[in-house]
This record gives C-alpha cells, sequence and structure tokens, in this order.
C-alpha cells in the first residue's frame, strides 16, 4: 500500500483517522509496506458528504434509533414537552442516570443510555431559552446540534433523532430554529449516518421540509 494514499482512504472513510504514525514509521524505516497499516486505534468513518436527512411527524421517543436527542432544561432532572415524554418513555432509572450528569450548560449535552426505550442512549441538550435574538441565542442552538453530534460519535451512535430544540416551552421561533439545525446538522463533519427530524406538530415539519429541500 503506498502510504501517500492515505489521504484519499481517510476522505473515503475507509481508514483509521488515527495511526498516520504508524504508517510514517515503515516508510522512514525502509521497511515497503505491501498491505494494510495494522493499527490498535478505534476507527472512524467520517462522511464527508454528510449524513442522510428525514423529516417525520411523530413522537421521538418511539424512535427506532441508535440516540434520540432529549430538549432537556440544565438540571436534567426531567421537565415537560419532549423531556417529560423521554422520561416516562425511558423509565425512572433515567432519572437516577441524569442525576450522575450533575446538570448540563446551555449549548452544551451529555449521554446517557436509553433505559426503556427503543433507542439505546439518549443525548441530552439544553437549548436557549428564546429573549428576543440578542442573546447568543443562534450560537447556542447550533452547539447544541453540533455538540449532540460529537457526543453521538464519542458513543458510536450512527443514527440520531432530534427533536425541534428549544422550539417549544422555550420559545425559539421555528423557522430560525429549523434553518440553523439543519446548516448546523450539514456542515457538522462527523461519523453519524441518518438525522431525523422528529416533529411534534405540522408547522414545524412544514419548516423542516422547507430547510431540507433548499
Ligand atoms: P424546549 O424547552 O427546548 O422548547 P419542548 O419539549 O418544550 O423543548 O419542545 C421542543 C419541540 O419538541 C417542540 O416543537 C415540541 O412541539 C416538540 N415535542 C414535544 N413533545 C415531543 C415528542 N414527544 N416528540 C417529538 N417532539 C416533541
Amino acid at each position: 500500500m503506498n502510504p501517500h494514499a492515505r489521504g484519499f482512504f481517510l476522505a473515503s472513510g475507509t481508514a483509521p483517522a488515527l495511526g498516520a504514525d504508524a504508517a510514517s514509521t515503515r516508510e522512514h524505516s525502509g521497511v515497503r509496506a505491501i498491505g494494510p497499516v495494522s493499527v490498535s486505534v478505534r476507527e472512524r468513518t467520517l462522511h464527508p458528504v454528510g449524513p442522510q436527512l428525514e423529516v417525520v411527524l411523530g413522537d421521538i421517543v418511539t424512535e427506532s434509533v441508535d440516540a434520540i436527542v432529549n430538549a432537556a432544561n440544565p438540571s436534567l432532572l426531567g421537565g415537560g414537552g419532549v423531556d417529560g415524554a423521554v422520561h416516562r418513555a425511558a423509565g425512572p432509572q433515567l432519572l437516577a442516570a441524569c442525576r450522575e450528569l450533575g446538570g448540563c450548560a446551555f449549548g452544551d449535552a451529555k449521554a446517557t443510555r436509553g433505559f426503556n426505550l427503543p433507542a439505546r442512549y439518549v443525548i441530552h441538550t439544553v437549548g436557549p431559552v428564546w429573549q428576543g435574538g440578542r442573546a447568543g441565542e443562534a450560537r447556542l442552538l447550533a452547539n447544541c446540534y453540533r455538540r449532540c453530534l460529537e457526543v453521538a460519535d464519542e458513543i458510536g451512535a450512527a443514527t440520531i433523532a432530534f427533536p425541534a430544540i428549544s422550539t417549544g416551552a422555550y420559545g425559539y421561533p421555528a423557522n430560525d430554529a429549523t434553518h440553523i439545525a439543519v446548516g448546523t446538522v450539514r456542515g457538522t463533519l462527523s461519523s453519524v449516518q441518518s438525522v431525523r427530524f422528529v416533529c411534534f406538530d405540522a408547522a414545524v415539519h412544514a419548516c423542516y421540509e422547507r430547510e431540507i429541500t433548499t
């Protein structure tokens, strides 16, 4: 194998993201590498073209994906909307697992198991409270989507479902929130292969449909 071809393999997503040192060592020691270099690091598959995006109407707790995202509050101890539905469906073990996490900052994300949910994991994120748009809400909302994808990579979740973070009790206008959601997911490099935007109402669904077809 020509070690100079590593760039191609990285871009096409079939080579380890780490392990370049092993290949360089072979190159510089004068030993000609004739097969794939064996490395002991975890392999990652990057998807430079981004994940497949889908928009669906429904209840996120029924999604059979690797991870569903919960629109939580900073305490991570439960609430209304998506948060309430996720805790009810996952069962009381979820609350116990959330207590261990010690809360979560706005724009950040943390994972737990999914317990009784069909999804293996829950990624809890805290969206911004809408205050008119001049309090850094857009940056914080984008951070939520980016951090959720980072956490998905950390736990090895390749399929993920998002609710429309902040568009319920936190009051973020759905038009703007869905624009940020789709733009950020498209613009974030990760190993996630499929993203489902799960909407509870037709108006939010229509916003997403507009976004993903433009
Ligand atoms: P936030 O506090 O971040 O605004 P909410 O849970 O109040 O979170 O609402 C976020 C979005 O999730 C809203 O668009 C709301 O209609 C929607 N939603 C509420 N329950 C569910 C559910 N079970 N599945 C999917 N979306 C939901």
